[in-house]
C-alpha cells in the first residue's frame, strides 16, 4: 500500500487567520506549508493597527486561539500591542518563522493543470497543490477624496497608518469618523490632545463595557489552573452565542441591547450633545461601538462633536457645510476600510482562466464562506458573508481552519485530485442566505461597511453555532465537482 501523499500548501498573509491556518496544518502533520506575508512580520491588522486607545473589543480570554490560551492578559479588552505580542508568540512557538517567506507580496495565482502557480511581485512562481487565503477584510484603508486635503499644513494620516512621530500633546487635533476607531482615538485622546474635534457624519450606538485590569493575583491563578481559562472561555462564548442572537433575529434580546445603549446614552448631561450624539437607526445596524469612557470623553470642555459635514480641507484646517473653519495641528482619518477587496488586488485565474474580479463583479461571495465554484483547491479564511459582526475571529478562523483541514486530510488519502463547489450548490446557498438577509438587524436601515454594493449585508445571517454545525459536519459530495488526474 502507497504512503498519503503530502500536499504543497501556500498560505497567503500571516495574520491572525493565516496563523491559526498554518498551525492547524503543523499540528495536523503537514510539513509543506508555505506562509507569504507581504510585510515583514506577523500580526495582520494588530500589525498595521497601531493608534492610540487601540483595544479589542471582543474579551482578551475569548479573542484568543483555544490550543493557545495566554493566562496573563493585561485587561478584559486588551490593548492592540498585546494582541500583536500574542499572536506573534504564538506564531514563533510553532515554528511559523522559519516557513514565513516575509517581504513576499503575492500579486497573482493562477490554477493551470490542476494546480496552483502563486507568483510573488518579486516574480518568483512556484506551484502548490493548495492555495488559502488568509488575508483579512480590513486591511485596505479607506481615504476620503476631501478637497484640499494634500494642502494641509498640518499632519493627516489614515488611523491604520498612524505616524507616531506627530507629537499630539497639547496640539488641536480633528478625529473624522465615529466608528470603533474613532470612538477608541478620541477616547484616549481626550485630555492629552490641547484641544479635539470629533467630526461625525452619522452617530453611533455605543455600549458601555468596562475595561478592568486583571490583577497579579488573577494572573497567577489563571497560570496555575488553567481550568479558570477554560471556564472563562466557555462562559463568555455562552455570552456571545446569546447575545448574537440579536443581530440575526428581532426580538427581546435585540431590545436589551438597545435598551443597554439608550441608557447608556442618558449619561450624557447636555440636551443639545446628547441629541446629536442620537443615532437615528437601530442600535447594532452599524456595527456596535464598544466603550466604557467615550461618552465622558465627548463631554469634556477640551472636546467638541462637530456635526456639520466636512466640506474641504484649507492648510489651516477643516471647513464645514456651515462655513466655519477649525483650525487643526493633526487630522486623523479614522474613515474606515474597503470591507469587499477580501484577497484582491490579487490576480486570481481559476479554471479557463476566468478571474476572481470576473466572477466576483457583482460582489464577493463564497460557498459556506470558504470555497469559490471554478477555483478548486482554493480556500479562504475569514471570507465573504462569514460571521464576523462584534463575533471573535479567532473562533471562526479555527473553527474554517479545522474544514479546510478536513478537505487537504481527504486529498491525501487520494479520494480527489481537486475540489470545488459547484455552481448550482453556491446558488441555492445565496438563495438561502439572501432570504434570510432581512431578519438582520444590518438590513434595518443604515449605512455600514457590512453592506455590499447591492444594499444588502455582507454577512452570516444565521448563528454562530450553525456555522459552526457547517463546517463540523461531513460536506455532501453532491455540492461539489471532484476531479482526479485520471479523469
Ligand atoms: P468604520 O466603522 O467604517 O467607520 C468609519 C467612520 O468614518 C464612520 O463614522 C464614517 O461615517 C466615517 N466616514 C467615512 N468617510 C467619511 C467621509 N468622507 N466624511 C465623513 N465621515 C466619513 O471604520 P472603523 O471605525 O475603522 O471600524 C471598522 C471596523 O474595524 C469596525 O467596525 C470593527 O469591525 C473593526 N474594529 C474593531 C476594533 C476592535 O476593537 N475589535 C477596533 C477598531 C475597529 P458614516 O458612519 O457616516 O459612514
Amino acid at each position: 500500500m502507497s504512503a498519503p501523499r503530502e500536499p504543497a500548501i501556500a498560505v497567503i498573509g500571516a495574520g491572525m487567520s493565516g496563523i491559526c491556518m498554518a498551525i492547524t496544518l503543523l499540528r495536523a502533520g503537514f510539513r509543506d506549508v508555505t506562509i507569504f506575508e507581504k510585510s515583514d512580520r506577523f500580526g495582520g491588522t494588530w500589525r498595521e493597527n497601531t493608534y492610540p486607545g487601540l483595544t479589542c473589543d471582543v474579551p482578551s480570554r475569548f479573542y484568543q486561539f483555544r490550543f493557545a490560551k495566554n493566562p496573563d492578559w493585561s485587561r478584559f479588552f486588551a490593548p492592540g500591542a498585546e494582541i500583536e505580542e500574542y499572536f506573534t508568540g504564538v506564531a514563533r512557538e510553532y515554528g511559523l518563522a522559519g516557513r514565513t517567506r516575509f517581504g513576499a507580496e503575492v500579486c497573482g495565482a493562477e490554477f493551470v493543470d490542476g494546480r496552483w502557480t502563486v507568483t510573488t511581485a518579486a516574480g518568483a512562481r512556484e506551484r502548490y497543490d493548495f492555495v488559502l487565503c488568509a488575508t483579512g477584510i480590513l486591511h485596505h484603508p479607506r481615504t476620503p477624496d476631501l478637497p484640499g486635503l494634500d494642502d494641509f499644513a498640518g499632519a493627516a494620516f489614515h488611523s491604520a497608518r498612524w505616524d507616531h512621530g506627530v507629537e499630539l500633546t497639547g496640539k488641536r487635533v480633528g478625529v473624522l469618523g465615529t466608528g470603533s476607531t474613532g470612538v477608541q482615538i478620541v477616547s484616549d485622546l481626550a485630555g492629552k490632545a490641547g484641544r479635539l474635534i470629533m467630526f461625525q457624519r452619522t452617530a453611533q450606538w455605543v455600549a458601555p463595557l468596562p475595561n478592568g485590569r486583571y490583577s497579579r493575583l488573577t494572573r497567577a491563578a489563571h497560570r496555575r489552573f488553567p481550568v479558570l481559562d477554560e471556564l472563562g472561555y466557555a462562559v463568555t462564548h455562552r455570552i456571545f452565542e446569546f447575545l448574537m442572537g440579536a443581530l440575526t433575529a428581532p426580538g427581546p434580546r435585540r431590545k436589551m441591547v438597545g435598551g443597554l445603549c439608550r441608557a447608556n446614552l442618558r449619561t450624557v448631561r447636555d440636551p443639545a450633545l446628547r441629541a446629536a450624539l442620537t443615532p437615528e437607526y437601530q442600535p447594532m445596524c452599524k456595527r456596535l461601538v464598544i466603550s466604557g469612557g467615550f461618552y465622558r470623553a465627548v463631554q469634556r470642555p477640551d472636546v467638541a462633536v462637530v456635526t456639520s459635514a466636512v466640506d474641504h480641507v484649507v492648510p489651516r484646517g477643516v471647513v464645514t457645510a456651515d462655513g466655519r473653519v477649525h483650525d487643526l495641528d493633526v487630522l486623523v482619518l479614522a474613515t474606515g476600510f474597503d470591507a469587499h477587496a477580501f484577497m484582491r488586488p490579487m490576480g486570481i485565474a481559476g479554471v479557463d482562466g476566468r478571474t476572481l474580479d470576473q466572477v466576483w463583479a457583482d460582489g464577493p461571495r463564497a460557498f459556506e464562506t470558504v470555497a469559490l465554484p471554478g477555483f478548486p483547491n482554493m480556500f479562504l479564511l475569514i471570507g465573504p458573508h462569514s460571521p464576523v459582526g462584534n463575533y471573535p475571529l479567532t473562533l471562526i478562523a479555527e473553527t474554517q481552519a479545522e474544514h479546510i483541514l478536513g478537505w487537504i486530510r481527504r486529498w491525501c488519502a487520494g479520494e480527489f485530485d481537486t475540489v470545488e463547489p459547484t455552481e448550482s450548490a453556491t446558488e441555492r446557498y445565496y438563495a438561502q442566505l439572501r432570504a434570510a438577509l432581512p431578519e438582520t438587524v444590518w438590513a434595518t436601515g443604515c449605512q455600514s461597511w457590512y453592506l455590499g454594493k447591492d444594499g444588502r449585508p455582507e454577512l452570516w445571517p444565521w448563528t454562530p453555532a450553525r456555522h459552526r454545525a457547517l463546517m463540523q459536519r461531513t460536506p455532501d459530495p453532491a455540492n461539489y465537482r471532484f476531479a482526479t488526474a485520471r479523469g
